[in-house]
């Protein structure tokens, strides 16, 4: 079976975005593929986390992981932090991406800009760390959403030029991106993606947020003073529009263009009802699901050793060869 890996960071309460963009495919690879997933704590820290917080968001994330449909018995589950090779390559991998290859990546843009303040080294090469969880595991297919795409074309680079010069030790990992969905837009500001780290809590729908607050924030959510109000998808024109068919069709399993007609003598809040009563009705067994798991700490507790140890494992045996062929002395 082709190996799988992915993750999200803790960095606040997981969001559509995520599930529509990546859970919602790692959940189906499961039974075809062999998978990875993890929380990545260790990049959550790029940008600055209260330790009370963070711990929370890590252990929510767990038992939404769980409630999304991701089973312990047939993926690896863990905590990124657990596993101290991620660290280890990291730093390696730093020294063979080039400064030039770091400067290009628009998240860094994006996230330099929104935390001006602290701009911080780990930020810059969060892309290395990125490349080092996937390559720890051989990794032949990363599920992302498309904001993660520029990432791990650089990863293939260092993965290729690491191979180039030491043979064949890191499989070249290739993107899996979802046609619908890889990139929920703002509410608000439907030029940007959806982010869970968003200051504004109006431009994203958490996983675990009441039914009356997504209804009131996917109603606010910004359209187009198009005066004939028509509902079509064309993200260039109709940016909000065409997110909220997006969402739409993800939430209910639709192709958009199935949707379109319905809406033809129809006004955008009928389109808004519609998209909130989709994504109440698509979070509402995961909701169900996501306390049990939540308030069952021996459990968690059981899924984070069991997967930390089967990562390990793998982790282990790469990082090894890495050390080896670099030629550092094995510890006696
Ligand atoms: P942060 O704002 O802290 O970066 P995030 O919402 O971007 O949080 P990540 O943890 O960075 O979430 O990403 C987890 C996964 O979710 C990645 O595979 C990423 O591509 C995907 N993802 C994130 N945002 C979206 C989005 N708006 N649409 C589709 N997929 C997304
Ligand atoms: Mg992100």
């Amino acid at each position: 079976q082709p190996i799988v890996l992915s993750g999200c960071q803790p960095s606040g309460q997981l969001s559509i975005g995520n599930y529509i963009g990546a859970l919602r495919q790692w959940v189906r690879m499961q039974d075809t593929h062999d998978c990875r997933f993890m929380l990545v704590d260790l990049h959550a820290i790029t940008v600055r986390q209260e330790p009370e917080k963070l711990r929370e968001a890590t252990l929510d994330g767990l038992a939404l992981y769980m409630a999304c449909g991701l089973d312990p018995e047939k993926s690896t589950i863990f905590v990124q932090s657990h596993v101290p090779e991620h660290a280890q390559l990291a730093w390696i991998l730093n020294c063979y991406t080039q400064m030039g290859e770091l400067n290009r990546m628009t998240q860094f843009k994006d996230k330099s800009d929104r935390h001006a303040h602290n701009i911080n080294a780990g930020l810059f090469t969060y892309p290395a760390l990125m490349a080092a969880d996937i390559l720890l595991y051989q990794a032949n297919q990363v599920p992302v959403g498309n904001d993660q795409k520029q990432h791990l074309e650089l990863a293939r680079d260092v993965a290729t030029r690491f191979n180039n010069i030491y043979g064949d030790v890191f499989t070249i990992p290739d993107p899996f991106i979802p046609e619908v969905g890889a990139r929920v837009m703002s509410l608000q500001d439907p030029l940007k993606k959806m982010s869970k780290s968003d200051d504004n809590p109006n431009n994203f729908i958490g996983l675990l947020e009441e039914p009356k607050k997504i209804t009131k924030k996917l109603k606010r959510a910004v359209t187009d003073s198009d005066e004939q109000a028509r509902i079509y998808f064309d993200v260039e024109e109709k940016p909000g529009v065409s997110n909220l068919l997006s969402i739409l069709s993800a939430a209910t399993g639709t192709p958009i263009a199935d949707l379109v007609p319905a809406y033809e003598d129809k006004m955008y809040g009928h389109l808004k009802t519609d998209t909130a009563e989709a994504v109440v009705a698509m979070l509402e067994p995961i909701q169900q699901r996501y306390h049990d798991y939540r308030n069952n700490m021996d459990f968690l507790n059981e899924v984070m050793a069991k997967g930390a140890n089967q990562a390990s494992a793998h982790a282990a045996e790469t990082l090894r060869k890495v050390y080896d062929v670099i030629g550092f002395v094995p510890r006696p």
